[in-house]
């Protein structure tokens, strides 16, 4: 924890998981703002020509301009090869006055959400969602901070984007819900091991994303759906720059408690 706020992240590689649009893609536009000219992000998604359009909208802006390195992995992080790709690639752009490593976990799916638990009896499809939404986040953070080791100097930060829905059971939500929950409390047990580390689970708010027009349109629970429809509908809904603004505040005051969940209506 620093006494003193911070103007910017340092000379820093950011790796961003989900980077292809929502969220993802605003963290990236907002890091690339905050981070030391000559710092590199990591952008990690399957579609491949939204990451492209991402990496040449950042090279022509002025932190593009100032030496910013962009790389784009393309790749299904659900699959074991991905996360070797993200470790190459970071290995590639990484330089030895790098002094800030920064991962945002961020890549999520919600899950069918137009059943309810009772019908979830194919372990396979179970597997398939843990093993992106969980297993993939921790499997990559373990990888990342095998990859560069904590020495004098460098500071490493791992964000977990979370929600609600990690503390709070909706009904025909049980993959996010399970997933959100796990991805929780895998970073804090992460936090209370590695006391050097900076940890944080910031749960970003309802936003106008793919995901949330997914989830207004087909969660089965008539009550939930609703409530998602009329927070839509009465433009209750935050854009991904609002949400985003305030994680960069967070990461750059830095006084959050490693491992804590951070609700965006908490601040
Ligand atoms: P979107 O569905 O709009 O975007 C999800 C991102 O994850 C995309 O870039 C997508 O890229 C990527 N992704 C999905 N599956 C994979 C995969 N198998 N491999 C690699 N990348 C993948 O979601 P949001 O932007 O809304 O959500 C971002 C984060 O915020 C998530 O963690 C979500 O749970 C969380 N959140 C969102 C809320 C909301 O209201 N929107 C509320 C609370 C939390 P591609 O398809 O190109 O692979």
């Amino acid at each position: 924890m620093s006494s003193t706020v911070r103007r910017d992240l340092g000379r820093a590689l950011c790796i961003i998981t989900g980077a292809s649009r929502g969220f993802g893609r605003a963290v990236a536009k907002e890091m690339s703002l905050l981070v030391k000219p000559r710092s590199a992000l990591v952008l990690v998604a399957r579609t491949g020509d939204d990451l492209r359009a991402l990496q040449l909208e950042l090279a022509e802006s002025e932190a593009g301009r100032a030496g910013l390195v962009v790389e784009c992995v393309v790749a299904d992080l659900g699959q074991t090869e991905a996360l070797e790709s993200v470790v190459r690639a970071c290995k590639e752009c990484f330089c030895e006055d790098v002094d800030h490593i920064i991962l945002v976990n961020n890549a999520a799916s919600l899950g069918d959400v137009s059943r309810y638990a009772k019908s979830f009896t194919n372990m396979a499809e179970v597997d398939s969602y843990l093993s992106l939404n969980v297993s993939s986040s921790l499997c990559l953070t373990a990888s990342v901070l095998q990859a560069f080791p904590q020495h004098p100097g460098l500071r490493r930060t791992v964000v977990n984007i979370s929600s609600l829905c990690a503390l709070q059971p909706f009904r025909s939500w049980v993959l996010y819900c399970t997933g959100k929950a796990a991805r929780d409390m895998m970073f804090r047990v992460l936090a209370e091991e590695e006391p050097d580390l900076r940890v944080l689970n910031y749960a970003p708010g309802p936003m106008d994303t793919d995901m949330y027009t997914v989830a207004r349109s087909r969660t089965a629970d008539p009550t939930i759906r609703k409530s998602f429809s009329d927070m839509f509908a009465q433009r209750q809904l935050l854009t991904c720059e609002e949400s985003c603004a305030k994680l960069m505040k967070l990461l750059l005051d830095d006084s959050y408690t490693s491992g804590d969940h951070v609700d965006i209506y908490d601040l």
